[in-house]
């Protein structure tokens, strides 16, 4: 079942999303060169501590941190560790969320660290307008898979290839909740878009092919081909007068 927000409901999941808009313009200063991904981990979970919210993701199903942080051919889940250093011209991917009075919100981005080459700073753009497409397709008269379908056109069409192991959700009290949201599909189909639904859309798109694996650690999850992968992630509500960017100021 896909539960519908009230306006005062969506009010306080702005309040988590700007939360999370602030925390990455905090880790545009910070994820540099150097940085490990367990002080990145740490900075973050301080920040989001200050401003009164709860980090979603530390102890969901056992994750141990703050902040899931993936870099280069890591697609998600990565898990922060003192061990692990930013290097120049990797991509970081950051995915986060937090809880206000328990409502969540939820992002993520990938970041380049220092100078990146040309191909992967084009994967990292194509990803984030594949993202845009899909914010655009959230109004009241379309159906859920002309969002999956804005993704997967997007991406294909530039030459790169949509993970399908993971897909975006829709968001509220829970973390994940209904409907699930794949980057790829035919337009068309799905439940129609209402004002109300928020949902969490993230496409995952890599260099190569679009197969995944999960590392020994049971978390991390990388491309089978070993090319590289970008993830971005916003919250969105469906509106009347069209789509909410909730994570974004
Ligand atoms: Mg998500």
């Amino acid at each position: 079942m896909i539960v519908l927000k009230s306006p005062r409901e969506i009010g306080i999941m702005r309040r988590a999303g700007g939360i999370l808009a602030d925390v990455m313009d905090r880790l545009r200063e910070i994820v540099k060169p150097g940085i490990s991904t367990l002080e990145i981990d740490e900075e973050v979970e301080g920040f989001i501590a200050g401003r009164g919210a709860q980090p979603a993701f530390k102890g969901y199903r056992g994750f141990p941190a703050t902040v899931c942080i993936s870099i280069n051919d890591e697609v998600v889940h990565g898990i922060p560790s003192a061990h692990r250093r930013v290097k120049e011209g990797d991509i970081v991917g950051l995915d986060l969320g937090c809880v206000v009075d328990g409502y969540y919100a939820d992002c993520a981005f990938t970041l380049p660290a220092g100078e990146i080459s040309p191909d992967a700073q084009r994967l990292l753009q194509v990803t984030q307008e594949s993202l845009e497409r899909a914010i655009a397709e959230c109004q009241a008269d379309r159906r859920l898979s002309d969002v999956s379908h804005a993704v997967q056109a997007h991406v294909e069409a530039s030459g790169f290839s949509v993970v399908r192991a993971f897909v975006g959700h829709g968001i509220g009290r829970a973390l994940h909740e209904e409907p699930q949201v794949p980057n790829f599909g035919e337009p068309g189909r799905g439940p129609q878009l209402t004002p109300g639904m928020v949902l969490a859309i993230e496409p995952m798109v890599t260099m190569g092919s679009w197969e995944v694996k999960i590392l020994d650690d049971g978390w991390t999850a990388v491309t089978r081909d070993g090319s590289l992968a970008a993830h971005f992630e916003h919250t969105v509500a469906v509106t009347e007068h069209g789509p909410e960017v909730l994570t974004r100021r």
